[in-house]
């Protein structure tokens, strides 16, 4: 059940979906404005073009032709192949238009004495040829396809920013969407960013550069273009890029690598020239792209659904303004990017002239987490002995936006429970919370279900103390909760740990499998409530062979697919892997996960008095801190 490591983001943040959805509206109604616009220009050539040209002429008998002729009602006529049109005497006197044209079908080869007739009558005429096929064609489909292509063009060279403009400008798509924060609006400094001083020494260079670009000129170094921040998702990047902005004091554009990516071809790539163009003239600025990997892909490899066209021409587009604006001392432009998978990204961005400098933004350590708990907690009112020290060691892994949800959310149990101020009882719950859900104590389990759940808890706490190198147990629960936990143990490391031993993993697997091994042990038979931890168990060991090398069967070989960096694990890629192989590592895997259980196993059996008391201790209490455990154990 969960385990204090890794929490994921609870609920979307509100803000990105509003982005996302704003977005997704700003797609919609530029479809419909081109759609509506394309009518209008439809119905338009319809109206002036078309219908003129082929206005109808009431439709004559022949005899009432020759009526008229005879009453030399007839002013002209056009003698075509089949038919004649002409105009004629308004029948009603001294009404405008005088003349109104008809037509009648009939030609001079059926009425041979047509044209003696009409010149008696000095009728003006004259004989047509048959209309070419190729020219109706043209009025009636060409044209109109040309004019729709014409406008299409304009549009297009409009967002590709050429010497277009007109109509496209209409819609502005190929203006940028980024945000501008003007200098004295960003608001935020390194100040408001804890755990990264190593980040920040490295951008002090960038500051001094947009401060006193003159400097730098002088010397005739070249600066920086591009500053890449790569890290796990919630570090901080955004914070860090903005905060930079601020400590320069320069104007910052923000924008996200997905704004670039819209349905049209091209549009993307005449966003980022508005966006540089802006820039520029706001310069000294710094231009932040993040979640750049919507854009900045590898154009090799990874076979993409879709056309890809977009994607490439705006990070072509890219490239081509980094390359191509000069970082003057006149207007010096930092771009700065942000990506949680650095794998991805295409090699040419990252070569030398481009983002050349990387800084890589970890989770923080331990002073980091207490630098980041205190800018958090500005707001919030913190009870006088409220262990700062103690909180910063309860959230190791975390990131800072998890800790600052973590904070946000002691605040509000405090406030649920009226207390004055926040306690770090208070923190610890909101800790339990965001790792496993709210406790959900409507729930009505039957008594073998709590004892089980009991049992199965006890057993991961007592394993966890057992073997030698588990992470103390702070806290054991039988409460539900709404994550749908049956109950938790939540194990405490004393310190942040970067290197593991295999022993140690193996410990961490024993652990995991202490659960289901107490209820065989003492129940003779297996529950489901373990499926999570056998879930966990497995990954681990099953990296443990292919990740690293922990399998004397297999040596250190690499057998698993890329790295994701910063997503946890590795994509799932056996493809250069044998059949042989891959049997081995299956064995591999379920030894490991064996050997552990039976391990766990054993150190129950041995400690079968503990397991009963501690069990009996949560089906009173429910809730029982870590020395609970070493009171079961005897040790003091
Ligand atoms: P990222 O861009 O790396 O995903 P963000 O910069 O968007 O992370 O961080 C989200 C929020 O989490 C920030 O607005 C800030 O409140 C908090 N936060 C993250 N890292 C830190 C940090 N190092 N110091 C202070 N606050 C942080
Ligand atoms: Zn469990
Ligand atoms: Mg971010």
């Amino acid at each position: 059940m969960p385990e204090n490591k890794k929490i994921t983001p609870q609920k979307p943040d509100p803000e990105e979906e509003k982005k996302k959805q704003q977005q997704m509206q700003r797609r919609m109604s530029f479809s419909v404005s081109y759609l509506l616009v394309g009518m209008v220009v439809l119905w338009l050539f319809q109206e002036f073009v078309l219908t003129p040209m082929l206005i109808q002429a009431s439709e004559i008998p022949y005899s009432e032709f020759k009526q008229k002729l005879a009453d030399n009602q007839i002013v002209k006529v056009t003698l075509r192949d089949n038919d004649i049109i002409g105009e004629m005497k308004n029948p009603t006197p001294n009404a405008t238009p005088a003349t109104i044209p008809f037509e009648t079908i009939g030609n001079a080869e059926s009425d041979p004495k047509l044209v003696e007739q009409l010149q008696s009558a000095g009728v003006s005429f004259d004989f047509q040829r048959p209309p070419s096929p190729i020219g109706s064609f043209f009025v009636a489909y060409l044209l109109p396809l040309l004019l729709l292509g014409g406008f299409w063009y304009l549009m297009y060279r409009r967002t590709t920013g050429g010497a277009g403009g007109g109509l496209g400008s209409i819609f502005g798509v190929g203006k940028s969407k980024a945000t501008e924060v003007k200098a004295e609006d960003v608001g935020v400094t390194y100040k408001d960013v804890g755990g990264a001083d190593e980040a920040i020494g490295e951008l002090q260079e960038i500051i001094q550069f947009l401060k006193t670009p003159e400097q730098f000129a002088k010397l005739g170094g070249r600066i920086p273009k591009g500053v890449l921040l790569i890290g796990p998702p919630g570090t901080g990047k955004t914070l860090l890029a903005k905060a930079t902005a601020g400590e320069a004091h320069v104007a910052f554009f923000q924008t996200s690598g997905s704004e670039f990516v819209e349905m049209f071809v091209g549009v993307g790539a005449a966003r980022v020239r508005d966006l540089f163009e802006q820039a520029r003239k706001a310069a000294p600025a710094i231009v932040f792209i993040d979640e750049i990997d919507a854009i900045g892909q590898s154009r090799a490899g990874a076979v993409r659904i879709g056309g890809n066209d977009e994607r490439e021409q705006t990070l072509n587009q890219l490239l081509a303004e980094i390359d191509g604006f000069q970082t003057t001392h006149i207007a010096p432009v930092i771009i700065m990017a942000a990506t949680n998978r650095p794998e991805v990204l295409d090699p040419a961005l990252l070569r030398a002239g481009r983002f050349d400098r990387q800084i890589a933004v970890g989770n923080p350590d331990l002073t980091g987490r207490l630098q980041i708990l205190k800018i958090h907690s500005k707001g919030i009112k913190l009870a006088p002995d409220f262990d700062w020290e103690r909180a910063a060691r309860m959230t190791p892994g975390f990131s800072g936006a998890d800790i600052a949800n973590v904070m946000n959310e002691a605040a509000l149990l405090a406030a649920r429970r009226n207390a004055d101020s926040v306690t770090l009882a208070d923190f610890e719950s909101a800790i339990e919370r965001v790792v496993a859900g709210l406790e959900k104590r409507s729930r009505v389990m039957n008594e073998d279900e709590r004892r089980t759940v009991a049992y199965h808890e006890s057993g991961h706490a007592l394993v966890a103390e057992l073997v030698p190198h588990g992470d103390p147990v702070s806290k054991i629960s039988i409460v539900p909760r709404t994550r749908g936990a049956l109950g938790y143990t939540m194990q405490m490391p004393t310190e942040d740990r970067y290197l593991l031993t295999m022993e140690e993993l193996q410990d961490r697997i024993a652990v995991m499998l202490g659960g289901r091994a107490a209820e065989n042990v003492v129940c003779g038979e297996i529950s489901t409530g373990a499926s999570d931890d056998i879930m966990r168990a497995t990954e681990l060991a099953r990296r443990m062979v292919t990740e690293f090398g922990m399998s004397e069967k297999l040596g250190s070989v690499r057998y698993a697919g890329q790295q994701l960096q910063y997503l946890g694990g590795a994509v799932e890629d056996s493809s250069n892997v044998s059949q042989e192989t891959r049997e081995i590592i299956d064995r591999e895997v379920q030894r490991l996960v064996t050997e552990q259980y039976e391990r766990a196993q054993n150190l129950l059996r041995e400690h079968r008095a503990a397991l009963e008391k501690l069990t009996q201790l949560l089906l009173a209490k429910e809730t029982v801190d870590g020395s609970a455990v070493k009171a079961a154990l005897g040790k003091g």
